[in-house]
């Protein structure tokens, strides 16, 4: 039996007005697996009526009674794991061990924001006037629309789903729509727990016209976008229209330096698994590897004995550590970057094409792939492939490490390894990225800022920074003689 989902709006399940349907495919195997509504602008505009009428008896909810439904969101996700995650693994190929771990984080973010939204403190000022006092508070911006990519479909959302509800915002969430269903399973959840109607919707169809909606209906006060680069920019072109407030999360192309004294078994295993989790399907992949001369040779044989020896297959075997691709289009972009970088000279010392066997043959399936004798003239190292690729460039001196890190319009994460301190601080602190890496292949910390620099994004999501950017300030200044 297909699973049929359907969009939330003002607390009510709906299909499509038009009746439109689209059929979800399993990556792995071509298989259909669900069916959604392709809903379109009227949807969008009524999502975005329900949450503003919901808006002043949610953002005039107390901080503790916000906090307890969101609590109660992360054990009702953490209670139907298996369900959703399966979901996930179905809809967009990841292997489960991963879709676990996104459904879990995801219950730790809804847990987090409800503990943080308690803390949303105001000030006292002091004023140039006797008799005259500053009051400083923090105020939710409003409706807030948030829109999510396909490749942590859950996880992302949540990280803007999460602030904005702590904060006293009312949402409207649009998933991506080619992976929309455990992110529904999620918006389930928080409509479970018992939040009131329209406090939190949930709209789908196409960016370009439920997510053009959001973005250019006055009632949406907020936006909070993570995709790409290209999108971003349109979104913020037309967010300037009424002044939105943005964040964007956006595309990356992040280095990984890897110095001469690095602990080379550590700093393989981290490459590897940053560069071709996901099928490279993440915004934070290790895309360029910059490894000191002196090491280069044992570093390229240890990665390609790894890269060579993962387990490739339908994500739902639990001992599989690479799914699918996610479609065609990303496969072929990686393909497309492959033969650029080969045509310039570049060499492929494993991968650059699918795994053989039969089982391999209806889904999106690609070796990880590790290329040498590579430049910055090749696309894989100046844009973003988003597919499972190592591109491995010698360097002589930090410098030049550095500068070749810096070079990119991207400014997401980047990495070092090393062993001396001195070392450590000196290439984390000339790196231009929102988050470097010093020694381990994540810079994502439920606590920290993640975010990006140049083209990679504006804003900052998670910790309390994550929480500010659905607050407004408002100064109230009082005379009391
Ligand atoms: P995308 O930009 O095509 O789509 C993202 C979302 O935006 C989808 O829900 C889509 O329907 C919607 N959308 C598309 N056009 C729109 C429009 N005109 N108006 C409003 N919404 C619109 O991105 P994708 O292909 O789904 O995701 C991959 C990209 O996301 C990569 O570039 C990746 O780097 C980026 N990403 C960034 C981060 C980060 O935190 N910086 C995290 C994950 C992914």
């Amino acid at each position: 039996m297909m699973k049929r989902i359907q969009m939330l709006i003002g607390g009510a399940w709906l299909d499509a007005f038009s009746g439109d349907i689209s059929v979800i495919r399993n990556p792995a195997t071509g298989e259909p697996v669900a069916e959604a509504p392709v809903g379109g602008r009227e949807e969008a505009r009524m999502a975005l009526e329900a949450a503003w009428r919901a808006f002043p008896r949610w953002a005039g909810t107390p901080a503790e009674e916000r906090a307890a439904l969101l609590h109660r969101t992360a054990e009702l996700m953490r209670e139907r794991l298996e369900e959703i995650s399966r979901w996930l693994t179905l809809e967009q190929g990841k292997p489960i061990r991963d879709a676990r771990k996104e459904i879990m984080l995801t219950a730790k973010v809804f847990d987090y924001y409800a503990e943080e939204g308690k803390r949303i403190f105001g000030e006292w000022v002091p004023t140039g006037t006797p008799h005259v006092r500053s009051l400083v508070i923090r105020q939710p911006v409003g409706v807030a629309a948030v829109i999510a990519p396909w490749n942590y479909p859950v996880e992302l959302l949540a990280w803007k789903i999460a602030p904005a509800l702590a904060a006293g915002c009312t949402v409207v969430a649009k998933p991506a729509s080619a992976a929309p269903v455990a992110a529904t399973e999620m918006i389930r959840a928080l409509h479970d727990a018992g939040l009131p109607p329209g406090t939190i919707n949930l709209v789908l169809g196409p960016g370009r016209t439920v997510g053009a909606e959001l973005v250019e209906n006055p009632i949406a006060r907020k936006i909070a976008f993570t995709g790409e680069t290209e999108t971003g920019r349109w979104i913020m072109e037309k967010a300037a229209r009424s002044i939105k407030r943005v964040s964007l999360e956006l595309g990356g192309q992040s280095p990984m330096i890897v110095c001469r004294d690095a602990d080379l078994e550590k700093a393989v295993a981290a490459g590897v698994r940053r560069a071709f989790s996901n099928m490279g399907q993440i915004c934070i992949s290790v895309n360029r590897i910059y490894v000191a001369e002196e090491i280069a040779d044992a570093f390229i044989a240890r990665f390609v004995e790894r890269a060579r020896s993962m387990r490739i297959g339908n994500g739902l075997d639990p001992e599989v550590e690479l799914g699918p691709m996610f479609n065609e289009e990303v496969r072929q972009k990686t393909r497309e970057h492959i033969a650029d970088a080969v045509s310039k000279g570049a060499r492929i010392i494993w991968g650059g094409r699918e795994p053989d066997g039969e089982e391999f043959r209806r889904g999106y399936f690609f070796l990880p792939t590790v290329l040498v004798d590579v430049s910055h003239s090749m696309r894989v190292m100046r844009e973003e492939t988003f597919g499972p690729v190592a591109p491995i460039m010698r360097f002589r001196d930090l410098d030049e490490a550095i500068a070749l890190a810096n070079d990119s319009p991207y400014g997401l994460a980047a990495y070092v390894f090393t062993h001396d301190i001195r070392t450590a601080f000196y290439v984390a602190e000339r790196l231009e990225a929102g988050g470097v890496g010093v020694n381990i292949n994540d810079v994502t910390e439920l606590q920290a800022p993640f975010g990006g620099w140049k083209e990679s994004g504006l804003g900052r999501e998670l910790g309390r920074w994550g929480l500010e950017s659905y607050l407004e300030l408002k100064h109230i200044r009082i005379a009391l003689d």
